[in-house]
């Protein structure tokens, strides 16, 4: 019987560890926290966004780094085999708005739980508290595990110690050293779905949340996003689910190269503002510019825009056409510039990790040394917000563990 070991329980190396019991080796599973799915625990507010219910082609679009390489992946672990599988090993679940999967319990704890009775069903050692040290290497193969507590013989490893964010569920970047010392490169981890300080000083906007907004994103004067939906002005810059998203797209970019404009009115074309810029003008009759457009957006926000288009101790009357338009100008496209992202430990996703390259795209095995197997974050995968990176960690985990 082959002996595999799976470094690290979390969605990748846990599913990895059933599949590959369930191919007849002898599977130990090594967790160097006190308990399995420490990260998964906190995923999706605590509820778990499992995956997306769609397809491949849509899950890869959605994928921001390598997507190229997952692309015969995913059709053989796809959204739909994921939720088969969890259904299969009686987690019930739903589907949200977005396609969003979440167990039907809301419990992320759950997803743990019913993966943790499968790994018990499949005979697999689960060995907690105990941390990979070193995977040794002979002759081009792997050869042992050592831990703090044993040396292991194996046949394989698989890697699936995840990225470098959230280090206190166990993500601290162990995988990178391990494959470093095996000859792969790493490329140099980011943060991504992370705030964004801004050099622009918002903190008098802290907590304030807009809806239906459409943010913007120039690399070097080149549109690389536009999405409407809903950000969060915060102490340091900009976060929500729009800033979220973009930042996986700017985390290699130099600030200077970066200008984000935000469209406070995506729904209104710059004359359709214009007028209702000037209604709201005419009833406010003798009040100052400021309160003349209070019903327009959040009163915060009011000193923002007007900073940058008109005197807001001006009355509405004084107002001439040509601030009227700057005005609309500013609103629909309000220029925010990035300072620098959050550092990588608040980051939900760290992007960077193992070079794909080289990586066998159909077994997640290293092209270096035969038996070691990389999944889930460790690699140089990510994906936007929606369940996309934990079916990246189900379907390279499943991969890797068919293989292994
Ligand atoms: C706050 C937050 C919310 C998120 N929400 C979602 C969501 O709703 N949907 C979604 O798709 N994605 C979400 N993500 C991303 C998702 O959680 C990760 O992409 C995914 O957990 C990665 O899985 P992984 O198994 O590769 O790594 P991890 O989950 O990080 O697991 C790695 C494991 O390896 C262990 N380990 C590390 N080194 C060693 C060692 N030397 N020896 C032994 N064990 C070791 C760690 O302790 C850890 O348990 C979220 C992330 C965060 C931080």
């Amino acid at each position: 019987m082959r002996t595999v070991v799976v470094t690290g329980g979390g969605a990748a190396g846990m599913i990895a560890a059933v599949f590959a019991a369930r191919r007849g080796n002898r599977v130990i599973l090594i967790e160097k926290n006190e308990k399995l799915g420490k990260k998964l625990y906190i995923t999706g507010k605590g509820r778990c966004n499992l995956t997306n219910d769609c397809t491949p082609e849509e899950f890869l679009e959605n994928v921001v780094s390598n997507a190229k390489f997952l692309s015969g992946a995913i059709r053989a672990f796809s959204p739909q085999n994921t939720q088969d599988f969890f259904e299969e090993i009686g987690l019930k679940l739903k589907t949200e708005r977005g396609n969003r999967v979440f167990p039907l319990s809301e419990k992320a704890s759950d997803v743990t739980k019913f993966l943790s009775k499968e790994l018990e069903k499949e005979k697999v050692e689960i060995a907690l508290s105990e941390k990979v040290e070193k995977i040794v290497y002979r002759n081009g193969c792997v050869s042992e595990v050592l831990t703090d507590k044993r040396e292991i013989a194996c046949d394989s490893v698989v890697i699936c110690t995840g990225g470098l964010s959230y280090p206190a569920t166990g993500s601290t970047g162990d995988g990178y050293l391990f494959a470093r010392a095996a000859g792969h490169t790493i490329k140099e981890p980011k943060p991504a779905l992370v705030g964004i300080e801004t050099k622009e000083n918002f903190a008098r906007l802290q907590g304030l949340s807009l809806k239906n907004v459409a943010l913007h994103a120039y690399l070097n004067g080149k549109s690389v996003f536009c999405e409407t939906g809903e950000m969060l002005f915060t102490h340091f810059g900009i976060s929500g689910p729009l800033v979220l998203s973009v930042s996986a797209l700017v985390n290699r970019s130099a600030p200077e190269e970066v200008l984000f404009k935000l469209d406070l009115k995506p729904g209104l074309t710059e004359e359709q503002l214009y007028n209702r810029i000037e209604r709201d003008f005419a009833e406010a009759k003798g009040k100052t510019v400021e309160n003349g457009m209070v019903k327009l957006m959040p009163s915060r926000l009011i000193d923002f825009i007007l900073a940058r288009a008109a005197d807001k101790n001006k009355r509405v009357s004084e107002i001439s056409n040509a601030e009227k338009r700057k005005i609309v100008s500013v609103m629909k496209g309000f220029e925010i510039r990035m300072l620098r992202l959050r550092p990588i430990e608040e980051a939900v996703i760290t992007a960077g990790g193992v070079n794909i390259k080289e990586v066998n795209p159909k077994s997640m095995e290293s092209k270096l040394i035969q038996g070691l197997f990389f999944a889930g974050e460790v690699l140089d995968l990510d994906a936007f917000t929606g369940g996309f990176n934990l079916q990246i960690a189900f379907t390279t985990g499943y991969i890797a563990g068919n293989h292994a």
